[in-house]
């Protein structure tokens, strides 16, 4: 059996920081512009990586990940924009099947299918996908957002509990930050739950290589008009301490 090496990758420069904090005898291997971050968290083996932005970017880094740091599974923190109107700033989306919105290669192919593999829908395994719901639950019932991030703060992004949802994720070269988009988006694929740049195709990469993934979202925006309002400061002041939170709960129950 492969040793356990854990990815982890990070949607912000921000997050990242608040994980690689958790690592010890931290390392530093710089490759293609990125810098990946190896040591322990609980005494398992970790590797932590800055995804930078879109597909390109992304599953080039978990590619890196898989091919020179020999990882067994892969965790993804980031934030995403609401689709579903049931979703508010501050929950989490735990992504249960992945799709490129943006994939089209009508008429060769249905539309959103991903050429070669024959699959439109990329899915978390459940075993993976009950440990992160484990961890970010406890993450929720315990109120330990609370005690890492202040009521002034929470207030400020109108977060009082936190709620998790597990479906669909959406994900494309493309930021939201029209309702048309929106509108769009939820009228082709009314299940999707949030929109964001990264998870589709990291999930790609992992079934490819058979890597079992947990894609895990903040909901930082309504991924419309509004879009735009106080994102740096909702990933400083909030969605970097949920991402530091999850891991650790998660490597508590690995
Ligand atoms: N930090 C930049 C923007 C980051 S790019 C800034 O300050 O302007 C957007 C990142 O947030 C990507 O990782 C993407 O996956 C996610 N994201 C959050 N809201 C999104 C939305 N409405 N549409 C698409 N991606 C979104």
């Amino acid at each position: 059996m492969k040793n356990r090496v854990i990815g982890i990758m990070g949607a912000m420069p921000e997050e990242i920081e608040g994980v690689v904090a958790l690592l010890s005898n931290c390392v530093e291997t710089t490759m293609g512009q990125r810098t990946y971050f190896s040591g322990q968290i609980n005494g398992i083996e970790a590797v932590v990586v800055f995804s930078r932005w879109g597909k390109v970017a992304a599953a080039t880094t978990v590619t890196t990940l898989i091919q020179q740091f020999n990882i067994s599974e892969l965790l993804f923190t980031g934030v995403a924009g609401a689709i579903s109107p049931e979703l508010k700033i501050g929950d989490i989306v735990l992504g249960k099947r992945l799709i490129q919105h943006d994939m089209d290669a009508r008429p060769l192919m249905a539309q959103y299918e991903i050429p070669l593999l024959s699959k439109t829908y990329l899915e978390s395994d459940e075993t993976h996908l009950a440990i992160a719901s484990k961890a970010i639950n406890a993450v929720i019932e315990n109120r330990s957002l609370h005690a890492v991030i202040g009521e002034q703060e929470l207030l400020e992004f109108n977060i009082s509990q936190p709620n998790l949802f597990i479906g669909d994720i959406a994900s494309g070269d493309q930021f939201f930050s029209k309702n048309e988009q929106k509108e769009n988006l939820k009228a082709q694929l009314p299940n999707v739950l949030c929109v964001e740049m990264e998870g589709a195709a990291v999930a790609q990469v992992c079934y490819e290589y058979k890597i079992p993934f947990s894609i895990i979202r903040t909901i930082s925006d309504a991924a419309d008009d509004s879009a735009h309002i106080d994102f740096p400061s909702f990933i400083k002041k909030i969605s970097s301490k949920y991402a530091a939170e999850i891991i650790k709960n998660i490597f508590k129950i690995l």
